[in-house]
């Protein structure tokens, strides 16, 4: 499966692609609590955020039920550190690759269980429905690593692949359990 999914990552054209082991991710709570910082503006406001997402110790059993984990990065480039479009750029790119390769990473994993981490707030809908109606698309929804309560960086480090590509780049990481 682990080698299947590095294949999915690849046809979707992800510019870094890396694994560890599940046990390597470890659940923080300091990360969790970032997320109520609110500075993505997205907490209390779509179903895959906290508080609605569900807890740590969720995520935490939730993580520890599988064995591998596929890292991939989007790394765009920037003009200056003041690109604004070029980042969002990059974050929209990665968002539509991320959501069609845990496509077919579901897809490809039948039965069997998979957890999809994405990079920032789900917006799979062009609004979410939270709080006062169901989540449109329950099986596609993706909680972000953050609120899963995983340091980006560590995770990278983990897989061994860079958390920042230098100068004059852009990365945005998200990674698939199997
Ligand atoms: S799939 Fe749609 S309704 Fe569900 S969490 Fe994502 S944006 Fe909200």
């Amino acid at each position: 499966m682990i080698d299947q999914l590095h294949a999915l990552a690849e046809a979707a054209g992800f510019e870094c692609i890396g694994q560890a082991p599940a046990t390597a991710l470890q659940v923080r709570a300091e990360v969790r609590d970032m997320c109520a910082v609110d500075r993505c503006q997205a907490y209390g406001r779509t179903w895959t955020c906290p508080p609605a997402c569900g807890t740590l110790d969720d995520f935490a059993a939730r993580i520890a039920a599988h064995e591998h984990c596929v890292i991939v990065q989007t790394v765009g480039t920037m003009e200056d550190d003041f690109d604004i479009e070029g980042i969002m750029e990059a974050e929209a790119l990665h968002k539509r690759r991320f959501a069609a390769f845990a496509d077919a990473a579901r897809a490809a994993a039948g039965a069997a269980p998979l957890l999809a981490l994405g990079a920032g707030a789900c917006t799979l809908c062009a609004q979410c429905t939270c709080p006062d109606e169901p989540c449109r698309q329950p099986e596609r929804a993706l909680t972000s690593m953050e609120a899963a309560g995983l340091l980006v960086s560590d995770v990278c480090a983990a897989a061994g692949i860079p958390y920042n590509h230098g100068r004059g780049t852009i990365a945005f990481t998200s990674c698939v359990l199997a």
